[in-house]
C-alpha cells in the first residue's frame, strides 16, 4: 500500500483501522529515505533504531493510538530542534559532535503525543538564509526541480514533506523560513503567533523573532499538528499563557462575509508575473466562495528588509558569541593561547554568510553606531506593526504572495547576498510585526513550480488563517499535485 502520500489525518485512519501497523509504516518511510533522499539532500540523520522501537510499541499494544491526532506518524525535524542524544548540527560545522542532553520543548510534546521522530532535516547555517545552500553540509533540492532550491531556511524539511519522506515535519521562521520554502515545495507551511510556540531547547538566531511551526501536505494537518505544539511553556519566558484552541474545530466554517485584504505593497514592480496573477487568481476564488475583497496598504512595507537585516543579524551576533570552541563542538586543536583558539575555531565553524551576519550584527551594535542602526530599525519595526494592526481594523485577514518569485536555481543568488536577502520582501513584515502567517498552495508556473498563497492575520488568529486556507484548498486541488521523482 502507498501511503507515503497521505496526509497526517487519513494516515491515522489506515493506522487505527489497523490496515497498516505503525513499524510498517515507519519502515516504509525509512526505506524511501534510504533510496529517494540521496537525491534531495533533505536529511541530514535519520532516528530509525529509535523510530521503529517507539513504532513497535504500538503495534505490540503498550501505547495507545488514541493517545493524540498524530500518535503513531512519522515526523521529521529541522535539525536547529535539539533532540536527547540525537546529533544536532543546525547545519553548521561548528556545532560537530553536538549531542544535546536534553530535548526541546516541541520535541517533548510530539513525543508525549506517540509522534514517531525520524530523523533530522537540512536547513541553511543556523537558518540563515532563503535557499538550503548556506547548509555546512550540502543544499537540498527541490523535489520538483532537482536544479532548483527547495527555499530555506527550513529547506530540508519542506523538501522532505513534498517528496513524500515523511508525513509532516517542524520547522522555524524567523523572517519566513517556514513559508518560504512551503511555497517553493508547494506545501503547507504555519509560523504561529510569537510566543504561541515554546521556544526552549530551539537554537537561537534572533530571538525576538524566531518561532516554531509545522509544515505538512495539508491544512488540516497543520491545525493538529500546530496543536500539538503551542502551549505555554516557563522555560521560555516569551511563551504566552494563553489557552490552546481545538484548531481543527472551525476550518470547515464558510469564509462567507469575511473582509480579506489584499496589500497593495505586496504587487511590486519586478516581482515574477506568473506568480502575481496566480495569488490574483487564488484570491478570486475565495471572493467567489463569499469572502469580501478589501484593498489596504501597509505603508512600510518597503522598509521591511533594511529593518530585518539589521534586526536578526544584530541578534544573531549576540547569539552566536557562545560558540567559542570551548562549551560546544569544534574546537581546532594547538591552538598557541585562549584568543587563537577562539578565533580559529569560528573562523573554520562558520560559514560565509554566518559571518557576514556576525559581523553586520556586531558592526550595527557597536557604541556610536546603535541609535543609527539598531535603534531606527526598532522605530521601523514599530511602524510595520502598526501598519497591521491598522489593516485589521479593515479587515479579518490579509492575502499576499509569499515570494516575488518562484524556487530559483541553485547557485543563482549565492553571489549576490542582496538579491537573496530582497527575496524575503513579502514573508519579513510578519515576522517584524509577530503576527501569524501561512503558506498554502495556490498554484503553479508554466514550468511546473508551486506558488504559494500567503494568509496572515491578527495576534493569536491562527484559527482564521487556517480557516481561510482550508477553504481555498478543499475547493482547489493544486495540493494533492505531486513531484514526480
Ligand atoms: N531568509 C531570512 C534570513 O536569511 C529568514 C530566515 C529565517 O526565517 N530563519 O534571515
Amino acid at each position: 500500500m502507498d501511503f507515503h502520500q497521505l496526509p497526517i489525518h487519513e494516515l491515522r485512519s489506515l493506522l487505527l483501522s489497523k490496515q497498516a501497523g505503525v513499524e510498517e509504516v515507519t519502515k516504509s518511510y525509512l526505506d524511501r529515505i534510504r533510496s529517494l533522499d540521496s537525491r534531495i539532500g533533505a536529511y541530514l540523520a535519520l532516528m530509525a533504531d529509535q523510530a521503529l522501537e517507539d513504532a513497535r510499541a504500538f503495534d505490540r499494544g503498550e501505547r495507545s493510538l488514541d493517545c493524540s491526532e498524530v500518535a503513531g506518524v512519522p515526523i521529521a525535524i529541522k535539525d536547529v530542534l535539539c533532540t536527547q542524544s540525537v546529533r544536532t548540527t543546525c547545519g553548521s560545522r561548528i556545532l560537530e559532535g553536538f549531542i544535546p542532553p536534553y530535548d526541546a520543548a516541541v520535541i517533548e510534546r510530539l513525543k508525549q503525543a506517540g509522534a514517531i521522530l525520524i530523523g533530522k532535516t537540512n536547513m541553511d547555517e543556523f537558518a540563515m538564509g532563503s535557499s538550503c545552500e548556506n547548509s555546512g553540509f550540502g543544499p537540498s533540492r527541490n523535489p520538483w526541480d532537482l536544479e532548483r532550491v527547495p527555499g530555506g531556511s527550513s529547506g530540508g524539511s519542506a523538501a522532505a514533506v513534498a517528496a513524500d519522506l515523511c508525513a509532516g515535519s517542524l520547522g522555524t521562521d524567523t523572517g519566513g523560513s517556514i513559508r518560504q520554502p512551503a511555497s517553493f515545495c508547494g506545501v503547507v507551511g504555519l509560523k504561529p503567533t510569537y510566543g504561541r510556540v515554546s521556544r526552549y531547547g530551539l537554537v537561537a538566531f534572533a530571538s525576538s523573532l524566531d518561532q516554531i511551526g509545522p509544515i505538512t501536505k495539508d491544512i488540516q494537518d497543520a491545525a493538529l499538528l500546530l496543536g500539538v505544539i503551542a502551549g505555554h511553556d516557563r522555560r521560555d519566558s516569551t511563551s504566552v499563557n494563553r489557552p490552546v484552541p481545538d484548531y481543527g474545530k472551525d476550518l470547515a466554517r464558510s469564509v462567507r462575509g469575511l473582509k480579506l485584504g489584499i496589500p497593495r505593497e505586496y504587487f511590486i514592480e519586478g516581482m515574477d508575473a506568473q506568480v502575481a496573477d496566480t495569488v490574483r487568481k487564488a484570491m478570486q476564488v475565495l471572493e467567489g466562495l463569499g469572502a469580501e475583497l478589501v484593498d489596504v496598504s501597509l505603508p512600510h512595507t518597503e522598509y521591511a528588509v533594511a529593518a530585518y537585516y539589521i534586526i536578526a543579524p544584530a541578534e544573531a551576533s549576540s547569539n552566536l558569541a557562545r560558540y567559542d570552541g570551548v562549551k560546544y563542538g569544534l574546537r581546532v586543536p594547538d591552538s598557541k593561547d585562549l584568543i587563537s583558539m577562539y578565533r580559529q575555531s569560528r573562523s573554520r565553524g562558520f560559514g560565509p554568510e554566518v559571518k557576514r551576519r556576525i559581523m553586520l550584527g556586531t558592526y550595527v551594535l557597536s557604541s556610536g553606531y546603535y541609535d543609527a542602526y539598531y535603534r531606527k530599525a526598532s522605530q521601523v519595526r514599530t511602524l510595520i506593526r502598526r501598519d497591521f494592526e491598522q489593516a485589521f481594523e479593515r479587515c479579518d485577514a490579509l492575502m499576499a504572495p509569499v515570494a516575488p518569485i518562484p524556487a530559483f536555481r541553485l547557485g543563482e543568488k549565492t553571489d549576490d547576498p542582496l538579491q537573496m536577502y530582497l527575496s524575503d520582501a513579502f514573508t519579513l513584515p510578519a515576522s517584524l510585526a509577530g503576527i501569524p502567517g501561512l503558506s498554502v498552495p495556490c498554484g503553479f508556473t508554466e514550468e511546473g513550480l508551486p506558488i504559494g498563497l500567503q494568509v496572515l492575520g491578527p495576534y493569536f488568529s491562527e484559527e482564521r488563517i487556517l480557516q481561510v486556507a482550508y477553504q481555498f484548498e478543499q475547493n482547489t486541488a493544486h495540493h494533492l499535485r505531486k513531484a514526480s521523482l
